[in-house]
């Protein structure tokens, strides 16, 4: 097996802000795994926040494909990938990703099919809307794409007259991701009660990630499902937060790809939990990479490709905001101008 990298900048439509900050774009790097002509390709999305920087991620590929070189098979691949303590997460999930498109390629099927997930996707996937003033957020609203559920991302002093400005225009279904806005107890209980009278199908990470008397006071306050993101990356979080919380949001950059992701899920059910499967502005391959988990989960927040102007990728469309996958093997996916 070869693997190779190389960085490559998102850019984004429009600039897209939540409470964390405002960016324009998002560095990533690329892999590719090649193998008796065969191409497997994987994403490491590095949004800021993470602190991964795409020169470090490149070399701690670089250092990791020594071991890759010599492997006949992705299974050994990946327990080699499970096993290194030295690779950013981004990283991992790239290498995951690319092994698994690598051998749908090789074995002719989607990687779905390699899962033994037999049912196709049917969830309607949300269209996100970052923090913005009332006048422009309604804007944007009306400028969705048919069929698509709506996740405004709130966190600023004008989060009630945003939700006005959306119930407007828009009376369909709602998800609110707050990225850790509400930080004490009082105004969390105010604002929740707000915010109840906007119907949301779920509200996503309230508090500060670490705060989870505040996350079990706020979703024992409500029969709205809370969500947790940022509390939980890997597999080891889901046991921290499962009693203080209604779901979690699995995104294949934070736990390390599609193979950990898969776990997730399985544990996630056997504690009870609802599951939200979630992106960080992947282009389609990324993103195709997810959406092998989507018939597996009750929501799913896959809008990257829409959001950004400069995809390399083609093989994945959304249809009344459905996504919908090239039956091609592997991931579906190929590289714009490659046949
Ligand atoms: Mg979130």
């Amino acid at each position: 097996m070869k693997i190779s990298c190389y960085p490559y900048r998102v850019e984004f439509r429009e600039p897209f802000r939540i409470a964390l900050g405002v960016r324009t774009g998002t560095d990533s790097v690329m892999v590719e795994i090649e193998q008796g002509g065969y191409t497997g390709y994987g994403e490491a999305t590095l949004p800021p926040y993470l602190d991964d920087k795409p020169e470090h991620v490149m070399q701690a590929i670089n250092d990791f494909a020594h071991f890759l070189t010599p492997l006949r098979d992705s299974d050994t691949a990946r327990i080699f990938l499970r096993a290194d303590q030295n690779l950013p997460l981004p990283a991992k999930a790239a290498i995951d990703e690319a092994l698994w498109d690598l051998e749908g390629k090789q074995k002719q099927k989607t990687v779905k099919e390699l899962l033994g997930i037999g049912n196709s996707i049917s969830n309607t996937c949300t269209y996100t809307i970052g923090i913005d003033t009332p006048d422009e957020v309604k804007r944007k609203v009306l400028n969705v794409p048919f069929g698509f559920w709506l996740k405004l991302k709130l966190g600023s002093p004008d989060d009630i007259a945003c939700l006005e400005a959306v119930r407007e225009v828009y009376n369909g279904s709602l998800c609110i991701d707050l990225n850790q806005s509400w930080t004490d107890k009082r105004m969390a209980m105010e604002m929740l009660g707000r915010i109840e009278e906007f119907e949301p199908e779920f509200i996503e990470q309230p508090c500060p990630k670490d705060d989870l008397l505040l996350l079990s006071m706020i979703s024992h306050s409500t029969d709205i499902p809370v969500i947790a993101d940022e509390s939980v990356q890997g597999p080891v979080d889901i046991e921290r937060v499962a009693d203080f919380c209604d779901g979690i949001n699995i995104k294949l950059i934070k736990c390390g790809g599609i193979s950990p992701a898969y776990e997730m899920i399985e544990r996630a059910r056997e504690l009870g939990l609802l599951v939200l499967l979630g992106c960080m502005s992947e282009t389609s391959c990324g993103i195709a990479a997810a959406a092998q988990l989507a018939p597996l989960c009750d929501w799913i927040d896959l809008d990257g490709p829409i959001l950004i102007s400069n995809d390399p990728f083609e093989g994945l469309s959304y249809n009344s905001g459905i996504i919908t996958l090239d039956d091609a093997p592997g991931l579906g996916i190929r590289k714009r101008g490659l046949v």
